[in-house]
């Protein structure tokens, strides 16, 4: 159903000032949540707009308790396993409960319809409108300056994974250049920019090649695939899971997941800037699976609940890892508690979360069971 959903449509190219953008992970275990992870969710932020990618059970929490619970847009579903979705009917019922009134968009593969109308009863008569779309794995909804497509992923029951494509920007204006060649300040400049030819002069003449857009990939649970590095091609961050060590790869093959070290090689051919790694098992240590997702791509990150990717435009730097940690004890700092205070008294956060991730908890391993 192309263009069927489309959130909001306004004109392609008149975006000439960036948007914020960037990726907070609001829950980065695979399978059942520990000590230390929730389950997959993952907020992308671009300009005003509040995407959410999959919504393990506890989202909403792991939300409240960090950057606080956004009146999303839009959800985004890449398959319909418990651990991907578990979470949005207490996150619907919330915002019925705040008074919601603004429509919220579902989307999610073949049989998320017929998922959400089945869990209905449990949060009830919404005051909001809800929709819910299903996609196919080569669609594009268009928003305000971007674009989501879909592209196929390989995992167990219908699944995609979604890519963010920002719109293009017009290269720079010359207004010198502009000038020189009788061009007047004023509507001139403005059409010029637009595209049209003024007194002969053509926009060529006086603007900079065009800039591109940023673009960012997530697959939800899939075994590597050459679908993702098509998809990932260039683009300024892929969020790859990565359930399991290498040492295991032959169950990440069985139940159609990925290794670090795989998500690493994909990230490799399709020569991301950087790649985040989530999922990831309770059982796997992040700090070792981080050192086998480096040894093939060295541009990586295992990422921890509350990390944060920020991604400037790419001709002004690279995107930028933000650890959890470092922003709480900032927050701890700014709000005039100083470091020794934050130790005494519980900031916002996980209270498990270390600066290093050296040492896990002593949570038990959980199984990977075939659900996930
Ligand atoms: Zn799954």
């Amino acid at each position: 159903m192309p263009g069927t959903p489309a959130a909001r449509v306004f004109p392609a190219g008149d975006t000439l000032d960036a948007v914020d953008l960037s990726v907070f992970f609001a829950g980065t275990g695979a399978s059942s949540p520990s000590a230390r992870r929730g389950l997959s969710a993952t907020l992308l932020r671009a300009g005003g707009d509040r995407l959410l990618i999959d919504c393990g059970e506890g989202t909403q929490r792991q939300l409240v308790k960090s950057v606080g619970l956004p009146d999303l847009d839009a959800v985004f579903l890449t398959h319909l396993h418990a651990d991907h979705w578990f979470g949005l009917p207490g996150m619907l019922k919330s915002f019925d409960l705040r008074d919601r009134s603004k429509p919220l968009e579902v989307y999610g593969p073949v049989g998320t319809k017929a998922l959400l109308e089945r869990v209905q009863p449990v949060f009830g008569r919404l005051g909001y409108p809800l929709d819910i779309e299903e996609l196919d794995t080569d669609e594009s909804l268009r928003f305000d300056e971007y674009r989501i497509k879909t592209f196929p992923t390989r995992h167990r029951g219908p699944s995609i994974g979604f890519q963010f494509v920002e719109d293009d920007r017009p290269g720079r204006f010359d207004a010198g250049e502009a000038t020189r060649l009788g061009i007047t300040p004023g509507p001139e400049f403005g059409q010029l920019q637009r595209g049209e030819t003024v007194r002969g002069v053509e926009p060529s003449q006086v603007m900079g090649e065009t800039r591109r857009g940023r673009r960012i990939v997530f697959t939800g649970d899939t075994r590597p695939s050459d679908a993702t590095v098509v998809a990932a091609a260039g683009a300024d961050l892929l969020v790859h899971e990565g359930t399991f060590a290498s040492s295991e790869k032959d169950r990440a093959a069985e139940t159609a997941h990925s290794t670090g070290a795989q998500a690493a090689q994909v990230a490799f051919d399709a020569d991301v800037r950087l790649l985040a790694v989530t999922p990831i098992a309770a059982r796997v240590h992040a700090g070792e699976l981080e050192r086998e997702v480096r040894g093939v791509f060295e541009r990586a990150v295992v990422v921890r609940d509350f990390d944060e990717i920020e991604l400037p435009l790419p001709d002004r730097g690279d995107p930028i890892h933000h650890r959890w940690s470092d922003r709480r004890r900032e927050l701890a700092e700014a709000a005039g508690a100083g470091p020794a205070a934050e130790r005494g008294a519980e900031p916002p956060g996980p209270s498990v979360e270390t600066g290093a991730e050296q040492a896990e908890p002593a949570v038990p391993p959980e199984p990977v069971r075939s659900g996930i």
